[in-house]
C-alpha cells in the first residue's frame, strides 16, 4: 500500500513505475493530500492552516523564493519592499498577528505628514490640499449613489461635474489616493465599486526590518518545491487532481491554485475540464492592475527629511506622483516613487537607465537642477513578472463584487482557488491573501 505521503510524490515525466522510480499512487477516498500551488502568502497560509490538521501538503512554487508579492529586497542598505509596503489597517488584521509573532518592529506612517508640489516646484498650500480632499470626498460620494452599471470612474466624475478633473490638485490627488490604493487608470476603474473594499480601523504601519519577516511563522515546516511553474490542472475522473509543472506531475485529493489573476489571465495554467464558465467569465472581466516602484539612494537628502510623503503634481498624472521619504523611519537617505494608474505600463517599457532618469526629470523640475544623480537604485516590473503579471486585483468597470466571490467557489470538490483576487473584501491586500488561504484550507477540512 502506498502512503498518503506517497501520493504527493513526484512523478517525473515519462518514469517507468516501479520500486526504485518515483512513487506514484492514485488519490483514493480518506487521503488528505492537497497540493498548493504558489508560495505567496495565500499559498502559505493555506498549507500552515492545513499541515497544523493532518494533512499532506507540498507547495509548487515556479519561483525560487517564498514570499510572491511580498519580497523585500535589502540591496540598498534598508528593506525596499518590491511589492507589498504596508500592512493597511493594522488593528484586529491577521498580519499584524503574524508581525506580532516575531517581534517585529512597526511604524505608523502619518499620511497627513505630506508635501505637495506643482512641477514648478512650488509648494501647493495646505488649504487648497484641504479643499481638494473635501472636493474629493463629496463627489466620491456622489458616484457611489449615481454611478451606471459598467460605468468607469472617470466617466461618472465627468457626467456629474466635467470639469472635475481639470483641477491640477485634484487630478493629482485621484491618482496619487485612487489610482494607487486601486491599482489601476480611472478611466477602467468600476465607478459603482471602485471604493467598497472592507478596511480593518488604525493607521497603516509598515515593518521597518522588512515585510517578509512575516513569512516565517507561515512557512515554517511546509514543504515547498522551488523551480516547479504548473502549466496544467487535471481533475481525475477517478478521485482526486493531477498538476503537471515543468519538472513532472504530481497527484493529490485537492488543489489550491493561488495564482495571481495576471496569470490565469494569461492562460498560464490550463484546466481539463475547462473552468466552469461562472469562473471563467468572473476572471475576465474583472482587472489586474499595476503599480510600478522605483527605490533611490542618495549621497545626502535634498528633500525635507522629517516629511513622511512628497507629492509631486506631473504629467501625465500617474508619472512618479507620490514618494515615500525613509528618512523618516531609517538612517537612509531613500525615497520610493510610485507610478500608477496608466503610466506603469509606459515606465516597465523603459530600461533601467531611462526609468532612473524618469524620476529624476520629475525630482528635479519640483526640487532644482541640483539634485544630484542617485548612488543606486532598484526598479519594479510586475506587468511584465510572469509570476503575477501585474500588481494586483481591481474592480475594473463592468466586473462587481460577485466575480471575487464566484471565484473563491470550489470547482468539483476538488479545485479551490485562493489568492487576493478571491477576496473581495480584502482585494489587493496581504492580508486579503491570508484570509483566502485560510478558507480555502478550511473548505478542504471540512470536507475531508
Ligand atoms: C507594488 C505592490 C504594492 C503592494 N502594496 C501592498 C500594501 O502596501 N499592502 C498590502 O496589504 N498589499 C499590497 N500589495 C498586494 C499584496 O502584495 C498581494 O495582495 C499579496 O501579496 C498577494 O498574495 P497572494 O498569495 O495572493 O499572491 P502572490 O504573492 O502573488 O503569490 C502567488 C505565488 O504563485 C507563484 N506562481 C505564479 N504562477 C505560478 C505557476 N504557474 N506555478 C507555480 N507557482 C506560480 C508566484 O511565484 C507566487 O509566489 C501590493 C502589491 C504590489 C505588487
Amino acid at each position: 500500500m502506498i502512503s498518503r505521503r506517497g501520493v504527493l510524490e513526484i512523478l517525473a515525466a515519462g518514469s517507468v513505475l516501479g520500486a526504485s522510480g518515483p512513487v506514484f499512487a492514485q488519490p483514493a477516498p480518506g487521503d488528505r493530500s492537497v497540493l498548493v500551488i504558489g508560495a505567496g502568502v495565500a499559498g502559505l497560509a493555506a498549507a500552515q492552516t492545513l499541515r497544523r490538521n493532518g494533512f499532506d501538503v507540498v507547495v509548487l512554487e515556479a519561483s525560487d523564493r517564498i514570499g510572491g508579492r511580498l519580497w523585500t529586497d535589502r540591496d540598498l542598505g534598508a528593506p525596499f519592499e518590491v511589492g507589498a509596503g504596508w500592512i493597511h489597517g493594522p488593528e484586529g488584521n491577521p498580519m499584524s498577528v503574524l508581525a506580532a509573532a516575531v517581534g517585529a518592529h512597526t511604524f505608523v506612517t502619518d499620511d497627513e505628514s505630506l508635501e505637495v508640489m506643482y512641477a514648478d516646484g512650488e509648494t501647493v498650500p495646505d488649504g487648497t490640499i484641504v479643499d481638494a480632499e473635501e472636493q474629493l470626498e463629496n463627489i466620491y460620494e456622489r458616484v457611489d449613489e449615481e454611478a451606471g452599471r459598467g460605468e468607469s470612474l472617470s466617466a461618472a466624475l465627468d457626467r456629474l461635474d466635467s470639469g472635475f478633473l481639470d483641477d491640477a490638485v485634484r487630478r493629482w490627488m485621484t491618482s496619487a489616493y485612487t489610482e494607487f490604493d486601486n491599482g489601476a487608470a480611472l478611466d477602467d476603474l468600476s465607478g459603482q465599486f471602485f471604493d467598497e473594499d472592507s478596511v480593518f480601523p488604525g493607521d497603516d504601519v509598515i515593518l521597518t526590518g522588512g515585510y517578509d519577516q512575516v513569512l516565517a511563522p507561515l512557512a515554517n515546516g511546509v514543504d515547498v518545491r522551488f523551480g516547479q511553474r504548473v502549466r496544467s490542472v487535471r481533475l481525475l475522473e477517478e478521485e482526486g487532481v493531477e498538476v503537471t509543472t515543468d519538472q513532472g506531475a504530481f497527484r493529490a485529493m485537492y488543489v489550491i491554485c493561488t495564482c495571481p489573476l495576471g496569470v490565469l489571465k494569461q492562460g498560464q495554467v490550463t484546466f481539463d475540464p475547462p473552468l466552469p464558465g461562472s469562473h471563467a467569465r468572473a476572471m475576465d472581466r474583472m482587472g489586474m492592475g499595476n503599480v510600478t516602484k522605483i527605490a533611490l539612494k542618495f549621497d545626502a537628502p535634498f528633500w525635507p527629511v522629517d516629511t513622511q510623503y512628497l507629492g509631486l503634481v506631473t504629467e501625465p498624472p500617474g508619472r512618479w506622483n507620490y514618494f515615500l521619504n525613509y528618512r523618516t523611519f531609517t538612517d537612509q537617505n531613500m525615497l520610493v516613487g510610485l507610478s500608477v494608474g496608466a503610466y506603469p505600463l509606459v515606465a516597465e517599457a523603459m530600461s533601467d537607465a531611462e526609468m532612473v532618469a524618469d524620476a529624476m526629470l520629475v525630482l528635479r523640475d519640483a526640487y532644482g537642477d541640483a539634485v544630484p544623480d542617485p548612488i543606486a537604485f532598484r526598479t519594479t516590473r510586475w506587468s511584465e513578472n510572469p509570476n503575477s503579471y501585474g500588481a494586483y486585483s481591481y474592480s475594473r468597470a463592468g466586473s462587481s463584487p460577485d466575480d471575487w466571490e464566484t471565484l473563491a467557489e470550489p470547482v468539483d470538490g476538488t479545485l479551490l482557488f485562493a489568492g487576493e483576487h478571491t477576496c473581495w473584501d480584502n482585494k489587493g491586500t496581504t492580508h486579503g491573501a491570508l484570509l483566502s488561504g485560510r478558507a480555502a484550507a478550511r473548505w478542504i477540512i471540512d470536507d475531508a
